[in-house]
């Protein structure tokens, strides 16, 4: 059982569907079957019965009808109209008390010998018998002809009724073997049907486990239903992990690339230290301070990769007080870069944004940063905060060299630098604005870029407000 078990579970789904609902069928027919088979059965052995009684009462009737001298012999010479009473096929015979037969009207089958006792014989006894390997129905009853006294066996065949039987029996097994033939080639026809877009989907899952993305397997099922959303959030979720997968690519490529070039300029300068640096310390100084300076600007950019990496979950009840943030960074900016200028506005009532500190001040930073590096200026920074009901406003605007309309998209790519800025850079590494859009996206705030080359850039950030109860 155990066995069958684990072979029925090892069947491929659409045996087990043809199988499954062939054997409910069979198994349901089956019982209506036996039930009709067994309620027809009695009703028509009922029905039997009452005939052959009624046979035996009309006969009664008869002999009662009888005058009172007739005899036995009387009656033998005239059975034409005792054989109308009966059926043709049914035999009846009188018996005398000591049981010797004295008149007998058709001889269909033989006597039935059956043993009673005067109890039953006055109460009419029915029987179901066999006689010579032939089903009958027996009535036993006494009879009183004029002034005979015996009793009557009226034996009704049942051959009629059992051919009937097996009729029925062998109309029922063919139409159920039809029935189940018809149920499992549907079955068969519909699994086939579902299960096709089924093997086509696990036939896509191993090409792409073998060969990549490169070889997509079109599925032909278009069907809107179950299988068919199956199939779409497949085909979607396939197309987003391609475009991850090359992204990926891409980003790995793009970071080794963007590693290598600093590691060659410090192989570059050692080389040079080896061969004359030794003796010449302007060699010496040049390259070590490049040297540092490449090193730095690696340091810089694995700790900006490592930020993106990380993506860690939004902390959605975090909150930033703009203000605060903004003259942290402002304070930073201008230790480092002496000779920027940064005004920083406020309109309308304080309130908090729902970002955390850190992630604020690193998005403003790197856009404050870019707008006093990409300058040819003084670098004059304006930062409007603008409090509104259910948003907070805020623009950065530099007089950098600005960004050309073409570009403005790209600016947010990792490792992307316009070539100009390459001489602006000051150790710039392409990553700073992707990290910005990873937090601003992160944060649900909303960001819009303009520019003018020559005149400057505007960063427009719309920052949502922090609405916990317990917020300072
Ligand atoms: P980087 O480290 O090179 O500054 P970012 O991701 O911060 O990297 O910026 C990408 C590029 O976008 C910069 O190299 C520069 O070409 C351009 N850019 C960004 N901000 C400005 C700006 N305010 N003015 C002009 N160019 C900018």
């Amino acid at each position: 059982m155990k066995q069958l078990k684990e072979n029925f579970l090892n069947l491929s789904l659409k045996k087990k569907w043809t199988i499954t609902t062939s054997l409910v069928i069979l198994v349901s027919y089956a019982a209506i079957c036996i039930v009709i088979y067994f309620a027809l059965y009695t009703w028509l052995f009922n029905n039997e019965q009452n005939n052959a009684i009624r046979t035996t009462d009309d006969l009664t009737t008869f002999f009662n009808s009888q005058e009172g001298s007739i005899t036995i012999n009387e009656l033998q010479q005239n059975t034409g109209l005792m054989k109308s009473i009966i059926h043709q096929n049914q035999t009846v015979r009188i018996f005398n008390m000591d049981g010797y037969e004295v008149l007998r009207i058709n001889n269909q089958s033989p006597a039935a010998r059956i043993k009673l006792t005067l109890e039953q014989l006055f109460n009419t006894f029915v029987s179901k018998e066999s006689i010579n390997g032939k089903n009958v129905i027996v009535v036993s009853r006494t009879v009183q002809i004029g002034l005979f006294h015996g009793y009557m066996q009226l034996i009704h065949p049942l051959d009629p009724f059992e051919s009937m039987m097996q009729y029925m029996l062998t109309a029922m097994l063919i139409a159920g073997v039809g029935a189940i033939l018809i149920v499992g080639l549907i079955s068969s026809y519909l699994s086939n049907l579902l299960m096709r877009p089924l093997g086509d989907l696990r036939d896509s899952m191993i090409t792409i486990k073998d060969k990549g993305f490169e070889e997509v397997i079109q599925f032909n099922y278009m069907a809107d239903d179950e299988i068919g959303d199956l199939l779409k959030i497949y085909r979607s979720m396939m197309d987003e992990i391609q475009q991850s997968f090359v992204k990926q690519q891409q980003f790995v490529s793009d970071a080794s690339h963007e590693l290598r070039t600093p590691i060659q300029a410090i192989e570059g300068h050692l080389s040079l230290l080896k061969r004359w640096g030794r003796e010449d310390p302007v060699i010496l100084d040049e390259s070590l301070t490049t040297a540092i300076a490449e090193v730095s600007r690696m340091k810089k950019m694995i700790e900006e990769l490592l930020d993106l990496a990380r993506r860690e979950k939004r902390d959605v009840h975090a909150y930033a007080n703009i203000e605060n943030v903004l003259n942290a960074v402002k304070d930073e900016l201008q230790i480092v870069y002496n000779a920027v200028e940064i005004q920083i506005t406020v309109s309308g009532v304080s309130k908090k944004a729902n970002i955390t500190e850190n992630a604020l001040s690193q998005i403003v930073r790197n856009i404050m940063e870019n707008g006093i590096r990409y300058n040819n200026r003084r670098p004059i920074i304006i930062v409007k905060v603008n409090y509104l009901s259910d948003n907070i406003f805020l623009t950065i605007s530099d007089n950098g060299i600005g960004i050309k309309q073409e570009n403005i998209n790209k600016i947010f790519d990792r490792f992307y630098r316009e070539d100009v800025s390459r001489e602006h850079s000051g150790g710039g590494t392409g990553l700073g604005l992707s990290i910005t859009k990873m937090l601003v996206e992160k944060y649900n705030v909303e960001m819009e870029v303009s520019s003018k080359l020559g005149e400057g850039t505007i960063f427009t950030l719309r920052f949502p407000i922090y609405k916990f109860q317990h917020s300072k």
